[in-house]
């Protein structure tokens, strides 16, 4: 066998598994260093998780029919859940690919929140309608139309389409970093981190309004998730993903490095 040192099979599972384990620990410790929101969002995120948890579950009281906006809110609940293991694990693209999924749902919920006509089409549209009808660009057009454009806009969805979704000549992994260095395993870098929690924290609290308003709960359940969700539009910070770029050219012309 060539390259006998190095691991293979489970062992080599292992080690990255080990090697999570870590970067989870120092990312906690990090983020109560990265300002005063990041932390702050990060409580809010858990908050908003708590509330689509009992919101997914029928926790106050099953009002039967056919749970379809439930079952968006379980979605979305176990995406949000399962990008935050993955920014503490720095999986930071991977992180951004499950908080644009969030987003496509939010967008669609906006859009049965406006238009119940668009709720019973999309219930009873064949595959094909559901992607012509109910596509991402078709939501946001259909929204453009009603009045109430999209919340999450095409230059949102096509920032983490162009940095993680899709394959692209420009595509680096793990390159949060202002010399958008490459790396082939995750590692803790700031940006990474604070990139991902506004997007999640902007797509979270994109999904919740119109939620909120569907699902059978009664005033006061709906006004105190309402309430204690408000901290997450609240503490979004500054560093997000389309403005990347431009902050990363002023640090590298303040180094004077080109590239
Ligand atoms: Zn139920």
């Amino acid at each position: 066998m060539i390259d006998e040192h190095i691991p293979i099979g489970k062992e080599f599972l292992e080690k990255i598994w080990d090697q999570d384990d870590r970067l989870e620990e120092q990312t906690d410790l990090r983020i109560v260093d990265l300002g005063r929101k990041a932390p702050a969002l990060l409580g809010a995120i858990g908050t908003t998780l708590s509330h689509l948890d009992r919101l997914a579950s029928c926790f106050y009281r099953c009002h039967g029919g056919d749970h379809l906006i439930e079952y968006l809110t379980g979605r979305v609940y176990s995406l949000a859940r399962a990008s935050v293991r993955l920014i503490r694990f720095g999986n930071y693209d991977e992180a951004l690919s499950l908080i644009q999924m969030i987003g496509e749902i939010a967008n669609l919920i906006q859009l049965f929140a406006k238009s119940e006509e668009d709720l019973v089409a999309w219930k009873s549209a064949s595959k094909s309608e559901r992607m012509n009808k109910f596509g991402p660009a078709a939501i946001r057009r259909r929204l453009e139309d009603l009045g109430e454009p999209a919340r999450l806009d095409r230059d949102w969805y096509s920032a983490i389409c162009e940095w993680a979704t899709h394959p692209m000549p420009s595509t680096r992994p793990n390159a949060f970093n202002v010399m958008g260095l490459a790396a082939a395993a995750p590692h803790l870098q700031d940006e990474g981190v604070l990139v991902c929690l506004n997007e999640l924290g902007k797509a979270l609290s994109c999904y919740i309004v119109p939620a909120l308003s569907l699902l059978p709960i009664s005033k006061e359940n709906r006004r105190a998730a309402l309430i204690e969700s408000r901290p997450l539009g609240e503490n979004l910070g500054g560093i997000t993903l389309d403005r990347l770029d431009a902050i990363w050219s002023q640090q590298r012309a303040r180094m004077h490095v080109y590239h």
